[in-house]
């Protein structure tokens, strides 16, 4: 079973890593049919808040000091990308107040759209963009203008102009992806919370932490959020996407702190990993809330710091796995490609590849898989903690009959009987009921183990014991307290049954047929004590009686059965004393 949890954990490891194989392959085809952006063939100028662009176009270099003014940029789109279905311009969401659209055809005509931060009308689209369509008419779209007001940064703006056909393809596929994404993220933040609960593990909850802040980052990113929170649209979903987005490398930095156990890596190791992640959340609140000056110097701050994060967080885990944590090679596995995935998109521009999704759709994506991946470990590691706790308890009640059982007759030995017997006398001292107690001694045993060898005579205490068993049958159990001296404890009896039980014992064992041990001549004989329980009555006073009658079962000439006299209340007063 735990070898089968092993080996299923390994071909899940596999069938994850061809996985995220086919969709980095599917990237990298995405990224390579990426047309060059349009922002790269924009002319630009900058003029007041409310005025119209004059003639004057810059085509050289980048726009400055638009911070708080209105930037114009003007590209004239090639007809033969666009096709003949008309276009759709996409801008991606980022910090604006407004923005104008403005699509010019040959014939003069203009078609105008414009959005304002808070209200993007019906323009959002699934994946954090904003589609403007230039419908297909007889003239010729000669012109793309954009009047973004107070647009916080230039280089973070992006935009695609794409054939309507296209942009709508686009648009379903990333709807979908990044639907199937979050819906997975909203499962495991569930389950990790349940989890979290249970295990009260302390990196658990921070894992919990994590997931449910890429979640609620993802649903304001990709603009889903807007469905329910119109007014959060543009600059507002942008600072808390800023917020959350540092927010998580915090929470996953503290759960890969919390995660080795104790003794695996060193202190001053966890304290860097905590400070670093922590680093990145406080420098998020400037870059979410500050100026554009800010955001500009922070900015790469804030690349560095996590860069440095996922360095100090592989050293950590890799550490820990070495040293033999447990948890440290579940982490590193599961951690291993959103981390890549992370650094990547620090160190690389992604720009509207995955159907225009960038970087943000290769992190929700990557998150998503992590958070399946651990969810399915835990839940494996949880099966096997339960068939490693199964087969021990198993073992423990293996143990414990062993422990009660006399290894050469294989009957209950004083332990087991006495532990059996105790439960007969609470359940007699509850309730009405019987038990008595046959002590069997065989009469001369000395004489055979000295006449016959004392293997021989362990050859007859076996069959005596089988033939014991056999008679004791549901109600009776039979056990060999020691030496040659056996006992039938007898629950349900009545008090008039009992004398034909013990005579039908002592015959039983007397015919025994006993010849190949001790030969033809020598016959065995047993001497019986019976003991009747009364309510209230104790093993050891009921020994005690049992074993009197034994004794005068032997003077009497052995081979018979003696009777204790019965309880009476003052006997049982009297036994009650002498056992205090
Ligand atoms: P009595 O009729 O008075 O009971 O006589 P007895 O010889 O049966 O009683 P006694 O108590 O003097 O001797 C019991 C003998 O049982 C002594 C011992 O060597 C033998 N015995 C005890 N345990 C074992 C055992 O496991 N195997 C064998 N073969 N003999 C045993
Ligand atoms: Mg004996
Ligand atoms: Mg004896």
């Amino acid at each position: 079973m735990v070898d089968g949890v092993r080996r299923g954990l390994t071909v899940f490891e596999r069938l994850f890593m061809f996985v995220l194989l086919l969709l980095a392959s599917q990237a990298a085809l995405a990224h390579a049919e990426q047309s060059p952006p349009i922002a790269e063939r924009y002319c630009h100028q900058v003029t007041p808040i409310g005025a119209v662009a004059g003639p004057a176009w810059n085509c050289q270099g980048r726009p400055s000091g638009h911070e708080d003014r209105r930037l114009w940029l003007s590209a004239a789109p090639v007809a033969e990308e666009l096709g003949m279905e008309g276009a759709t311009l996409l801008v991606h969401q980022s910090r604006f107040q407004g923005l104008t659209v403005l699509f010019g055809y040959a014939d003069g005509r203009i078609v105008r759209h414009a959005v304002r931060a808070g209200d993007y009308g019906s323009y959002w689209r699934v994946g954090g963009q904003v589609a403007f369509s230039a419908p297909q008419r007889e003239a010729a779209l000669t012109s793309v203008t954009l009047g973004v007001d107070r647009l916080a940064d230039y280089q973070l703006l992006r935009t695609r102009l794409l054939p309507a056909g296209a942009a709508a393809r686009d648009a379903a596929l990333a709807a979908s992806l990044i639907g199937g994404a979050l819906t997975l993220l909203a499962l495991s933040s569930a389950y990790n919370l349940l989890l979290a609960r249970a295990s009260r593990q302390r990196f658990v909850v921070w894992h919990a932490a994590w997931v449910a802040s890429v979640l609620i980052w993802g649903l304001l990113w990709s603009q889903l959020a807007l469905i329910a929170f119109p007014g959060l649209a543009g600059t507002t979903a942008s600072r808390l996407c800023t917020l959350l987005a540092t927010l998580a490398i915090a929470f996953a930095a503290t759960c890969a702190a919390t995660c080795p156990e104790a003794g695996t890596v060193p202190r001053w190791l966890q304290r860097l990993v905590l400070a670093l992640g922590w680093g990145v959340a406080a420098v998020g609140v400037p870059l979410a809330f500050g100026p554009p000056i800010v955001i500009d110097l922070l900015g790469p701050v804030s690349s560095v710091l996590v860069l440095a994060v996922l360095a100090a967080v592989a050293l950590l885990i890799g550490l820990a796995w070495r040293r033999g944590s447990r948890e440290a090679r579940s982490f590193f596995l599961a951690w291993a490609v959103p981390m890549v995935v992370l650094g990547a998109t620090q160190l690389f521009d992604m720009g509207t590849s995955l159907f225009g999704g960038g970087p943000q759709i290769a992190v929700l994506f990557a998150s998503a898989m992590q958070t399946v991946w651990i969810s399915v470990a835990t839940t494996l590691n949880l099966a096997r903690f339960r068939a490693e706790r199964d087969a021990a308890r198993a073992a423990q009640a293996e143990l414990r009959e062993l422990a009660q059982r006399d290894p050469l007759t294989g009957l209950l030995n004083r332990r087991g009987f006495v532990e059996r017997a105790e439960k007969a006398l609470a359940r007699l001292a509850k309730r009405d009921g019987a038990f008595a107690l046959l002590l069997i001694d065989v009469d001369h045993f000395k004489a055979i183990n000295d006449r016959f060898g004392h293997e021989a005579g362990d050859g007859v205490l076996q069959r005596l014991a089988s033939r014991l068993d056999e008679l004791a049958g549901a109600g009776f159990h039979a056990a060999r307290l020691g030496g040659e001296e056996f006992a039938l404890g007898a629950t349900g009896l009545s008090h008039a049954d009992l004398p034909e039980l013990a005579e039908r014992v002592r015959t039983c064992l007397g015919a025994l047929s006993l010849a190949d041990l001790i030969g033809e001549s020598t016959r065995l004989s047993v001497s019986i004590g019976v003991a009747e329980a009364a309510p209230g009555s104790t093993f050891q006073s009921l020994y005690r009686r049992a074993d009197e009658a034994l004794y005068a079962a032997k003077n009497a000439g052995r081979n018979r059965v003696a009777h204790a006299p019965p309880m009476t209340p003052t006997r049982l007063g009297e036994s009650r004393m002498k056992a205090a």
